[in-house]
């Protein structure tokens, strides 16, 4: 008997939505080439050394307008695991702000925070957080409700529909924070210190896609997963067998076919032994179409490829795991979430600068980095050591032509750099430092087979018009066959959930 959906990839958008599927009853096979599920939504162990894959922050599930709330309802596991919240959206430092300031992670306490710094534009910070606030609410209301009457593309439908209603919906972000507040840039660094959870050039990023997404995280307060991501991509994977499916590790995808209305999925092992096919009556990929497109036969491949061929991938980012032998605020690192902006940064402008900075050797110039310190929550991160993630933009293009030793080397240079200036600012850091582990774009790559080392899918830029923009959706020109990935929506836990919602909500309807 064919499976009713074949699944490639157990990430974040291939679990959620083999375990809505299954859950509704279908036969599931899920396919992963790793040695674990979870695809970036994963934690795991180098020596003694605790590594969380991508969680810095995402949306109270628990509150109903955050759009992982019902998708974890449905999954069966809104309430199996525990969310820590964050102390606050973040401090920040640095760039041209005179003094750290904590930005707390509700609107009310942000606004306070940042009228209290920025008195004179009370009334504009007011007024911006208000129309994020609405945004935010607009869409995580949109995209609730009755799986029947879901269309796919929800949340992306649910902003373009309301799009008109919301002033300056076509803005990139540095526009609408040049309207609201001038030439402050202090102030459009507070406000958007953390630009690389989205990002890397407020020139280009969608003002609405920021106001919903940063305005989510102040709508119900930043969260982590306690114990770390692995748990929540763990608890989805369990769903999916206690429900009668299953998912295989291990195990490549390295061709689709489709035969009248079959598909026919080849897998092999990790070093191509042991070739095998599944069959099934429909096909969700969780990886980039451009990966997937290299599976299809290539009269397929071009018709599939053609709606995506005009957008732009996301950023990467280097992540850098450091292990401390004692806690980090003991060195001066006062929040959970510091976002430490380099002294040459007077501009949010500048943050676009960051991307390209390891293209060469490490000098004067730091990217602005997004640290997240773990042992500063009930985050169930354990320790010792103590756990302390360095996060910034990052290119494939930084680590181009260099042989594996160069590449080990030159990152090894960046890792003491980096390691350095953070010393500081949080003096004595350095010295405590008991182990490291550095991914960059090139891990991106390699791991999740992220073509570009693309970490959001494809960039979050302003829609082109309202009707004819290109579609964030699950569906695909070859019938049958879907994304369910940051691909199909947008990125971070918030968007690939809901993408995987879409995905899984058209495929019951369809049946
Ligand atoms: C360093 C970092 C920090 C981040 N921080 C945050 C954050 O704080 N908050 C937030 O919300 N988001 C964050 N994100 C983003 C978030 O993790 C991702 O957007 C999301 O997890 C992507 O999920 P996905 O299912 O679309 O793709 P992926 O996680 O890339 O999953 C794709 C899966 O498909 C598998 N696969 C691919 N090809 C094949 C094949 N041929 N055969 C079998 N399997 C295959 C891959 O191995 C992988 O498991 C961060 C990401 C990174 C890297």
């Amino acid at each position: 008997m064919p499976y009713d959906i074949i699944i490639v990839g157990a990430g974040l958008g291939g679990l959620t939505s083999g375990a809505l599927l299954a859950r509704a009853g279908r036969k599931v096979l899920v396919i992963e080439k790793s040695n674990s599920v979870g695809g970036a939504a994963s934690s795991y162990k180098v020596g003694d050394l605790f590594v969380e894959g991508s969680l810095h922050e995402t949306g109270n599930p628990h509150d109903p307008r955050d759009p992982k709330h019902d998708t974890l309802s449905r999954a069966g596991i809104l309430d199996t695991l525990k969310w820590t919240r964050a102390d606050a959206l973040y401090e920040v430092r640095g760039g041209p702000l005179s003094a750290p300031l904590r930005v707390p992670d509700d609107f009310d306490g942000a606004l306070e925070a940042l009228s209290e710094r920025f008195p004179e534009a009370r009334d504009a910070i007011a007024r911006l957080l208000d129309e994020m606030k609405q945004i935010a609410s607009a869409a995580g209301a949109l995209a609730q409700g009755d799986a029947a009457s879901r269309r796919p593309g929800d949340i992306y439908n649910a902003l373009m529909s309301v799009a008109p209603a919301i002033r300056d919906w076509k803005l990139p972000l540095a526009k609408k924070l040049q309207q609201a507040f001038g030439d402050n840039e202090a102030l459009k660094c507070a406000l958007a210190a953390n630009l690389c959870y989205y990002h890397d050039d407020p020139a280009t990023l969608w003002w609405v896609y920021f106001a919903m997404a940063q305005g989510g995280l102040l709508l119900g307060g930043g969260h982590y997963v306690h114990g770390g991501s692995q748990r929540l991509s763990s608890a989805l994977a369990r769903e999916i067998k206690k429900a009668g499916s299953e998912t295989i590790l291990r195990r490549v995808v390295t061709g689709i076919e489709k035969d009248g209305a079959l598909f026919r999925v080849h897998h092999t092992a990790k070093d191509g032994s042991d070739p095998k096919t599944a069959e099934g009556t429909r096909v969700i990929c969780n990886a980039a179409p451009a990966s997937v497109a290299a599976l299809l036969p290539a009269k397929q491949a071009k018709p599939f490829l053609a709606p995506y061929e005009s957008r732009a991938s996301s950023i990467s980012l280097f992540a850098l795991t450091l292990g401390l032998a004692k806690p980090p605020r003991e060195f001066g690192v006062s929040a959970y979430s510091t976002q430490l902006l380099p002294e040459w940064m007077t501009r949010l402008a500048d943050y676009a600068q960051a991307t390209t900075l390891m293209a060469d050797e490490p000098g004067e110039k730091m990217p602005p980095i997004a640290i997240a310190d773990y042992a500063a929550i009930d985050s169930g991160v354990p320790a010792p050591p103590y756990v302390l993630s360095v996060i910034a933009p990052d290119s494939l293009a930084n680590w181009d032509g260099l042989d594996i030793d160069s590449y080990r080397a030159k990152r090894a240079r960046w890792q003491n750099a980096i390691v350095a200036h953070l010393d500081r600012h949080f003096p004595g850091l350095a010295a405590a430092v008991v182990s490291a582990s550095f991914n960059t774009a090139v891990s991106v790559r390699r791991y999740l087979g992220a073509p570009g080392g693309a970490v959001y899918g494809f960039a979050p830029v302003p829609p082109r018009s309202l009707f004819n923009g290109p579609k964030r959706t699950p569906m695909t020109p070859i019938e049958g066959l879907y994304l369910a990935s940051a691909y199909a929506g947008f990125g971070g836990y918030s968007g690939v959930l809901q993408a995987a919602t879409d995905c899984a909500d058209t495929i019951l309807r369809e049946a």
